[in-house]
């Protein structure tokens, strides 16, 4: 572990507004918890920042004594990037304000906060951010990938809704990101992870969606899962951007409306959401609620701040987590085949197949605009493997990295937010090569010692 010079680290407590911490410390053990239970990791110092003016200190405090940074927005990439050993974890969890205005449809939000935080606050106005679907999810790692929910069909990624961001760079400086300021950098954050510096706060358009939301969540019978999915397949496809059905394979949660005998056991859970007329709603999702038999439903109108933390129960911190993903061009019967095997031998029962619905509004934007690549394919496959003793491990990421080679020749590409710690060949697979040179350009002006590589990294040699 590096020791670090008593006097220095005293005089960046000094002008620190936040807290310092350092092994020992009461929080240390505290701040250095990230959402990926798999992950122990031991920083030399955190940096607990309150302000800009804190990031500021830390990276050049950080630069100047050669530590690695891992930054924490809200610590929930299953890749484990946001806590490191032995550098310094540059803490954003404390900047989580989030100012609406209500006239000008925008929301300034600070780079530590949660997607529940911005749900907050814009619901006052009846506003939503276009983002994810679990509210402990931090809004910087989300938006800096990309950031798709339940709303992006309709309204486009968090990255096509950003107007502008402020950036701690390597050097220290504080720069605006935005079409008319470092337009390069703008374009390298929209998908670009944290390359580039750290984002303190983004300016997001926001969508009038109101309070509540037509939305719910039919459960199906595996047993029926390859008639159900090869009718799902065509069905979501020819639906209006406004409406987002996703399919979810896993053991049933013991959910109110299902009956007691089939908590636990497989099904296909068919979340979904309509951002409309709830007469026109139920008309559409008529044919998924007839398609094959269901176990139950669960349908009407939802708080939008319900719904976004409806699913939070599952993915709750400290769990093991491995995580495979890919997009998929075509969920054809072959493709079909390997994963009901999968789905149907999974090696705990928290572990979930989760194929969201992609094309819409994000599909519609050209692929140079922003660093967000694939646009165009309309299933992601995401292999969710969650567990809870070390001593499993082994077999449940077995199981993620068999599933996930046997999908493989039907996909393309990945998000950059969904992949583990692959390797920097992979990290490549999230951008086309176009996309990567260009990134690869801007790690160069703004990073070209690579200060920020603990992430998915755009490597400037
Ligand atoms: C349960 C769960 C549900 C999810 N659902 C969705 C979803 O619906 N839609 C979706 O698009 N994604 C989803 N994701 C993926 C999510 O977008 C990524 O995990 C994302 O990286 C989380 O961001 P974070 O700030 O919480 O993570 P962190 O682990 O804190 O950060 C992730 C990466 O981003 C960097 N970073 C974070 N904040 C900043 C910042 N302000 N400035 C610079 N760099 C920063 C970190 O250094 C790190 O490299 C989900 C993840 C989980 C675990």
């Amino acid at each position: 572990m590096t020791t670090l010079n008593t006097d220095h680290v005293q005089n960046l407590i000094d002008r620190f507004r936040g807290e310092i911490l350092l092994p020992g410390d009461t929080s240390y053990n505290e701040a250095r918890e990230i959402w990926n239970g798999m992950f122990d990791r031991k920083p030399a110092i955190i940096a607990r920042c309150i302000s800009t003016s804190d990031v500021i200190s830390a990276v050049n405090f950080a630069r100047s004594h050669k530590l690695l940074i891992a930054v924490k927005g809200g610590g929930h990439n299953s890749a484990g990037n946001a806590v490191c050993d032995d550098g310094m974890m540059i803490d954003l969890s404390l900047m989580r304000r989030v100012n609406v205005d209500p006239q000008a449809l925008t929301a300034r939000v600070d780079g530590g906060a949660l997607l529940g935080d911005a749900d907050h606050e814009t619901q006052l106005h009846g506003l939503a951010l276009s983002g994810g679907i679990v509210s402990h999810t931090g809004v910087g790692g989300l938006t800096l990938g990309g950031g798709f929910g339940w709303i992006s069909r309709s309204q486009g990624l968090s990255i096509d809704n950003l107007l502008s961001a402020e950036v701690v760079t390597a050097n220290g400086d504080l720069l605006t990101a935005s079409p008319s300021d470092n337009p390069d950098l703008f374009w390298g954050i929209r998908g670009g992870g944290g390359n580039f510096g750290i984002v303190t706060s983004f300016l997001f358009r926001c969508a009038p969606i109101g309070n509540d939301v037509y939305s719910g969540m039919i459960i199906k019978k595996f047993e029926n899962a390859r008639e159900y999915i090869q009718f799902h397949r065509e069905y979501v496809r020819t639906l209006p951007d406004e409406m987002t059905v996703w399919m979810v394979i896993r053991h049933a949660p013991p959910l109110p409306f299902l009956s007691e005998e089939v908590h636990g056991k497989m099904v296909v859970a068919i979340p979904f959401v309509w951002l409309g007329d709830p007469d026109k709603g139920a008309e559409l999702i008529k044919p998924i609620r007839e398609a094959t038999e269901s176990h139950g439903e669960a349908i009407g109108m939802n708080p939008w701040v319900d719904w976004q933390a409806g699913f939070d129960a599952l993915n709750d911190h400290g769990a093991r987590n491995y995580w495979k993903s890919h997009h998929i061009k075509e969920l054809s019967d072959e493709c079909l085949d390997q994963i009901l095997d999968f789905a149907g031998n999974m090696p705990s029962d928290a572990c979930e197949v989760f194929i969201p619905h992609m094309e819409g509004a994000p599909s519609k934007v050209p692929a140079d605009e922003t660093a967000f690549a694939h646009r165009k394919t309309p299933f992601v496959l995401n292999i969710h493997t969650r567990w809870e003793a070390k001593s499993d491990d082994e077999k449940c990421i077995a199981w993620a990295r068999k599933f996930h080679s046997s999908t493989e020749p039907y996909a393309e590409g990945v998000y950059v937010n969904f992949l583990s710690d692959e390797g920097s060949a992979r990290v490549k697979d999230a951008y086309t090569k176009e996309v990567w040179d260009r990134l690869v350009q801007i790690k160069r002006t703004y990073d070209p010692g690579n200060l920020f590589r603990m992430n998915q990294n755009i490597n400037p040699d």
